[in-house]
């Protein structure tokens, strides 16, 4: 540790950085930063920044809003969009209890216990998303007409696009700041993009989607442009979807490869995927948050809104994707339930969990379903034991309060603060008088 310590030291001095900001994520996912000096540095990793985090959603309770930030020297990196001269530098950092103790409440501790709990077993969680989101003109203020930055499709290639000076600098960014990124390119909504992140562990996926976010949203806005993650901005266009490939290492290897099985995919995949179906309506609250993220459910373009898995199946809640024998051990499984406004550490850990308890349960893994599900009939979907996946955040709550596996991986304080915030969001959202209601009923009776 102390020689990550130093490294960082040396490259502030050497890097003309004089703004460190520490970062760290509430409940919902929602990024916060408190700068310090070069100064302060030495303190910041031996005691730790204390900062009042009583107006902080969820991170204290009333009786504890001292809380203490320790950075994580292994995530320094200078902020690649503020430039070379006074820079500023990011720092993950774990949340600690005033006597040192990891935050019940910290998304990362919740995310850090889930692969702790997987390492018992030899295992490790490898993790690539697929991040989507729009672009729209500037200025946007809700309830103004969105624009979106063009009308191009799925890949198109758009001639002195926006869309792609945006994708060019929002991927230099990312590289200076030592993000891998594996594919980007226009996706089917107007304005909307895709960025897929290279495979990496859980943990540093997750910190690195917290800072795509952050990065698209600089790089758009110094390009006149405002960027959502928003799951479903437009009534008739696709949502945002952040479908996430997943895999299990054992000393060193893929656990879910297994060569000459179907799709390459090992007994330990199969039960992971059992384990993904069995416990969807229980995470969905988790990996679905907003009620928004039930609009882009169940508004079809893609989005999965039944639980089931296939292999060429793009209407599936889990696939498996083409394995190319040449390509080795790439296996993976392909979550594609996940909206791009989740909580990436809270979503990590329920989707571990869910495949893990798969695993120890050696769950079977039922017929995979080739059709387009959204196709067959209400009776044909029952028949084949396809179960629709819940249709909004009301319902996605009731099977979340009633789930062990939940409150065991989310712990407690998360757990019912989850629960409790977003029923009130439920309740907001139900007092609505919306434009459609008014559109349809005010002149009809
Ligand atoms: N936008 C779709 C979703 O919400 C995915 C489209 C795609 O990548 N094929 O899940
Ligand atoms: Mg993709
Ligand atoms: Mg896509
Ligand atoms: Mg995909």
């Amino acid at each position: 540790m102390e020689h990550f310590h130093d490294d960082v030291i040396r490259q502030v001095a050497e890097r003309d950085v004089r703004f460190i900001r520490l970062w760290f994520c509430d409940i919902a996912g929602t990024l916060k930063s408190i700068a310090i000096s070069p100064a302060d540095l030495e303190t910041a990793f031996t005691e730790g920044i204390g900062i009042d985090g009583s107006t902080i959603e969820g991170l204290t309770r009333s009786y504890e809003s001292d809380m203490i930030l320790r950075p994580d020297p292994g995530t320094f990196e200078v902020l690649a969009w503020r430039g070379d001269s006074d820079a500023s530098a990011r720092m993950m950092c774990d949340v600690l209890t005033p006597d040192g103790e990891p935050a019940a409440s910290d998304p990362r501790r919740v995310l850090k216990e889930a692969l702790s709990s997987a390492e018992q077993q030899g295992l490790e969680l490898y993790a690539h998303p697929e991040i989507e989101f729009y672009l729209f003109q500037e200025p946007y203020e809700p309830g103004s007409q969105l624009r979106p930055i063009d009308n191009a499709g799925y890949f198109d290639h758009v001639h002195r696009g926006q869309g792609q000076d945006f994708r060019r600098t929002a991927i230099q960014n990312l590289e200076a700041m030592n993000i891998q990124v594996e594919f980007s390119h226009h996706e089917n909504g107007p304005g909307q993009n895709e960025i897929d992140l290279r495979y990496a562990d859980a943990l540093t996926t997750a910190d690195n989607i917290v800072t795509l976010r952050t990065v698209v949203k600089e790089v758009a806005l110094s390009m006149g442009q405002v960027a959502t993650f928003m799951p479903k901005p437009m009534i008739d266009q696709p949502g945002s979807g952040m479908h996430t490939h997943l895999s299990l290492f054992q000393g060193g290897k893929n656990a879910f490869h297994e060569p000459g099985a179907e799709y390459g995919l090992s007994r330990m995949g199969r039960q992971f995927i059992a384990g993904l179906l069995k416990h969807a309506p229980e995470y969905c609250a988790v990996t679905n948050q907003w009620v928004n993220s039930y609009k882009r459910l169940w508004g079809a373009q893609e989005a999965p809104s039944y639980v089931c898995w296939g292999h060429n199946n793009r209407s599936a809640l889990v696939r498996v994707p083409f394995h190319k024998p040449t390509k080795g051990t790439s296996s993976r499984v392909e979550f594609r339930g996940t909206d791009s406004a989740t909580n990436p550490y809270l979503a990590f850990a329920v989707l571990l969990a869910a495949g893990m308890a798969g695993i120890e349960g050696k769950y079977e893994l039922p017929e995979g379903a080739e059709d387009a599900v959204w196709e067959l009939t209400e009776n044909e979907r029952r028949s084949m034991g396809i179960e629709p996946l819940p249709t909004d955040l009301f319902r996605a709550l009731e099977s979340f309060e009633s789930s062990e596996l939940m409150a065991r991986t989310l712990g407690e304080q998360v757990f019912e603060f989850f629960l409790r915030d977003k029923r009130n969001e439920w309740h907001r959202y139900r007092e609505q008088v919306t434009e459609y209601e008014l559109a349809s009923t005010f002149g009809r009776i």
